[in-house]
């Protein structure tokens, strides 16, 4: 395996996913270094592993690269079935995503959430997929805080932590993150397969 491409046009995911495989042993491209006119397909499915399946599948078949989708989103206890697969719909962009889960939020006592990763690998030629799940749980802040990472990053603090991943930065979040958690499921996996094959 030489090449792995990565299915979003999402800088944030990106640059995210970019750093955690650093070390996977080799090259990591994102959708935007390969084309611009491979574009992410709606997200039809109702789970995240098959919206995963879909954004990895358009991107692979058409590159013949094996490839990685991220689907991911948000699970607030107060507000069941209202983000989870559904998060990136729950607003315009990320400023009103916040706004609005902050207005949501402002008599909730319940300030539980979880982000869940989805990353499925599809590979063209066989067109086979494995998929790998990644979880972390924390809550609520009751503000906007800190300026790094991209999407609820500010409102999300990790459990056994004060700061929102956004206060934390990449360094932190990259080793605790739902992404973090499946990728290093996924770097087991290649590095088994590439002993083995
Ligand atoms: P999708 O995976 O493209 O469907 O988008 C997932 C949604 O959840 C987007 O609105 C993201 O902003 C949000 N999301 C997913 N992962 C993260 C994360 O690591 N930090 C902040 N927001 C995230």
């Amino acid at each position: 395996m030489t090449q792995l491409l990565v299915a979003t046009h999402n800088k944030g995911k990106t640059k995210e996913i970019q750093s955690i495989l650093a070390d996977v042993g080799c090259t990591v491209l994102s959708l935007d270094e390969i084309s611009q006119n491979i574009l992410e397909p709606k997200e039809t499915g109702t789970t995240y592993e098959e919206n995963a399946l879909i954004k990895a599948k358009i991107a692979g078949d058409v590159t013949q690269i094996l490839t990685i989708a991220d689907d991911s989103g948000l699970e607030v206890g107060a507000l069941p079935g209202q983000l989870g697969v559904y998060s990136a719909r729950y607003g315009a962009n990320d400023g009103d995503r916040i706004t609005k889960l902050l207005t949501a939020m402002k008599e909730k006592t319940n300030r539980t959430a979880a982000f869940v990763s989805c990353i499925v690998l599809y590979d063209p030629k066989t067109q086979e997929h494995q998929t790998f799940m990644g979880k972390i749980e924390g809550t609520l802040a009751t503000e906007k805080k800190g300026e790094g990472g991209f999407g609820f990053d500010p409102l999300f603090v990790p459990q056994g932590y004060t700061k929102t991943f956004a206060e934390l930065g990449s360094g932190e979040k990259n080793t605790i993150s739902h992404r973090a958690r499946a990728l290093s499921k996924l770097k087991v996996y290649l590095s088994t397969k590439n002993r083995t094959s």
